[in-house]
């Protein structure tokens, strides 16, 4: 699934190209998670704006409106002068006057709908209960620990649900909490003030390291411009049950939490 790195990468790799281009026509495929929410002919002579992104979605600014871009559990897009003739897991063109962007997505959990502004129903039904951006300003680290102190939840699926800190995902929050030394376990409510603000510390480093290499994945993520990520194979404890830390040589454990695996380091890691 791509992560908010690989969405960032996605975003950097043609936000600068695609921005000042008129959109001739939007194409849709078959359904994605959401109906489009406008008739495609109205995008017609549309100017591109910038590319920004919340969270896991990009928004592809407009002159009037916005596309809000999803590229759920197996999307990916490309921007391109060209693009040879739709396949079947094709499920968007957007055509411009400097190159098509595409959806291409097997799984179809992905999405575009149409917006008429950022702070319309339709933008804030979908971006409305995201936590702060990780890798802006906002992302402070006294306003994390306060945030922490409500929840008694295990710290792990606390940042995986995004209404704290946005877009920190299975890989990231495995590890950033290894980072810190936190046990994924440790209730959230627990953390003290100099373990969140190491946890935040962990948080933005891990994500910003993910979007210099190129965004990771588990399976076949390629960016726009056809690079794979590859932070995958520098991961300190995801993916790495019954192999040694790379700090103390103790083998990494796996467990279970909200359905979804956790690594950790029991040595490195305290309650
Ligand atoms: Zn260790």
């Amino acid at each position: 699934m791509p992560e908010l790195p690989e969405v960032e990468v996605t975003r950097l790799s043609f936000a600068a190209r695609i921005a000042g281009a008129r959109v001739q026509i939007l194409r849709m495929g078959k359904p994605l998670r959401w109906p489009l929410g406008v008739d495609p002919q109205t995008l017609r002579g549309r100017q591109v704006q910038s590319v920004q992104r919340r969270g896991k979605y990009l928004l592809l600014m407009l002159d009037e409106g916005l596309l809000l871009l999803h590229l759920g559990m197996s999307g990916s897009l490309n921007f391109s002068p060209s693009q040879p003739e739709p396949g079947p897991h094709d499920h968007m063109d957007l055509v411009t006057d400097r190159g098509v962007l595409r959806l291409h997505d097997p799984r179809r959990f992905g999405a575009v709908v149409w917006a008429p502004s950022e702070a319309s129903p339709q933008a804030h039904k979908l971006l409305g209960h995201l936590g702060v951006e990780p890798l802006d300003g906002g992302f402070d680290a006294l306003a994390f620990h306060a945030a922490l102190r409500q929840r008694r939840a295990p710290i792990k699926p606390v940042l995986l649900a995004g209404d704290i800190v946005v877009g920190v995902g299975n890989i990231y929050a495995s590890e950033a909490l290894y980072m810190a030394g936190i046990r994924p376990t440790l209730r959230a409510h627990k953390l003290s003030r100099p373990r969140a603000d190491r946890l935040h510390a962990a948080i933005v480093e891990v994500l910003a390291r993910a979007v210099r290499q190129g965004g990771s994945t588990l399976r076949d993520f390629v960016s726009a411009e056809g690079k794979t990520g590859y932070f995958q194979l520098e991961a300190a404890v995801y993916g790495r049950a019954g192999l040694p830390c790379r700090a103390c040589s103790t083998p990494i454990r796996s467990l279970v939490q909200g359905q979804r695996s956790t690594f950790y380091c029991p040595t490195c890691q305290k309650h």
